[in-house]
């Protein structure tokens, strides 16, 4: 039996924070929470703290972190708040896997830490490698670490590569088939889609998961989000992705080979399953995800995506052509057409105006350095909050 792994949680009080903390529980003789990571929330990370006992936890905010100390003053956390905290404890010699499950773009920089630390990185948050990609991919090669995709799609896809294969760049491979649910607004009309709320937007019909990742979903954001995160894990260019929308997600994704042969991962859609995968590669675990009934599932459909009623798709395909700072542009409009479409300020066919223009009138910088980066998202959050204000994107 392996020595039991020291897992660093960024995102610990979110939905794959959540589930990640299912798989520790499942599994205490080979995992332990050495510390974790959340913006707010103080009852759930006082929660955590009381059930798992890491030695730190950072709260983003300071207020929270403050709150967090009192309240759990009578257990052995440090409790801290600030990016160097942060950097410090994902970077800690105890910490053997980092659970990159933050939301959006404030992922980037504590996942980067963990690259340079040389820890297993478990990578959630896809914001991040959207946005640096190819930064974030040669620290990866720099440091030889070991990535494992936790988004399902990308997870399906390792998991449908050989294993000398894994990790590497991709060999006798004819297309990536990155399936999509097509969210809950699949069948609807332009028209139908004018007045959905929030509420409606986040009610995925097979995943439960954060708000911002299930706008997306419903955008088709999230796909194209993927499509860019499949370019970067996998080294290939969209043209090699084909999107297909198989609305019962039990099929993750496949690879497609050129000798004719399609190899799919399936399963009941558990975030648990590629979380586990990934804490235990090349083992595996039991996850407490009940068994794929083929009988009772029945059937599986497919259909192509429609980029007319879903134009996210088609902006993150050529955000990713346009190269460069462009992908962290699309992701930083997109935070913030996301929130405003949360808070009610822009309806939700808004959300990809937004984004083309802020596309649109963003110049488009060579990605050498992180702070070209970091740039390119402030000058798109700014962009993206003036557009919104002014209602220039209609
Ligand atoms: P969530 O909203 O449920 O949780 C987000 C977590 O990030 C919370 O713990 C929150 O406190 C923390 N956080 C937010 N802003 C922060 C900041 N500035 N600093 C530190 N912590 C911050 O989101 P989620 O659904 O768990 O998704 C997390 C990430 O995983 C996203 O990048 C998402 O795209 C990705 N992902 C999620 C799923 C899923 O099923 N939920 C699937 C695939 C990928
Ligand atoms: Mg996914």
């Amino acid at each position: 039996m392996a020595v039991s792994q020291g897992i660093c949680l960024l995102g610990a009080t979110g939905s794959i924070g959540t589930s990640t903390l299912d798989i520790i529980a499942q599994h205490p003789d080979r995992f332990h929470l050495v510390s974790a990571v959340a913006h707010s929330n103080v009852d759930k990370m006082a929660a955590i703290c009381e059930r798992f006992a890491p030695r730190s936890v950072v709260m983003t905010d300071a207020d929270a972190a403050e709150q967090l100390a009192q309240r759990i003053a009578h257990l052995p956390v440090t409790v801290a708040s600030s990016a160097d905290d942060l950097d410090a404890i994902v970077s800690a010699p105890e910490v053997d896997q980092v659970m990159a499950a933050i939301m959006g773009f404030a992922g980037l920089r504590p996942t980067l830490a963990a690259i340079r630390a040389g820890k297993r990185i478990l990578l959630a948050n896809k914001e991040s490698l959207v946005t640096a990609g190819k930064l974030f991919m040669a620290e990866v090669a720099k440091h030889e670490v070991l990535l494992l995709p936790i988004d399902s799609e990308h997870n399906a896809i390792y998991q449908s590569l050989p294993q000398s294969q894994q990790g590497a760049m991709l060999k006798d491979v004819d297309k990536l088939l990155l399936t999509a649910s097509g969210g809950p607004f699949r069948t609807w009309s332009m028209a139908q889609m004018q007045d959905v709320t929030p509420e409606q937007a986040c009610a995925h019909p097979n995943w439960s998961m954060g708000q911002k990742i299930s706008v997306d979903s419903a955008s088709l954001m999230n796909k194209g989000l993927e499509l860019i995160e499949a370019c970067w894990l996998f080294g290939v260019t969209p043209e090699q992705v084909d999107v297909v929308v198989h609305p019962q997600s039990i099929i993750h994704s496949m690879v497609s080979y050129n000798d004719g042969s399609v190899i799919a991962q399936m399963g009941n859609p558990d975030m648990r399953v590629p979380i586990a995968y990934g804490m235990t590669w090349p083992e595996r675990v039991t996850t407490q995800v009940a068994p794929l009934n083929l009988f009772q599932i029945a059937r599986l459909d497919f259909e192509a995506p429609d980029l007319t009623r879903f134009p996210n798709l088609r902006l993150a395909s050529e955000a990713w052509y346009a190269g460069g700072t462009a992908m962290a542009t699309l992701n930083a409009a997109n935070e913030v057409a996301v929130a405003a479409f949360l808070q009610r300020q822009i309806g939700f066919l808004d959300i990809a105006k937004v984004n083309e223009k802020v596309l649109e009138l963003s110049p488009v910088g060579q990605v050498n350095d992180l702070s070209v980066v970091f740039a390119a998202d402030e000058q798109a959050r700014t962009c993206a909050a003036e557009v919104i204000a002014s209602r220039s994107y209609t």
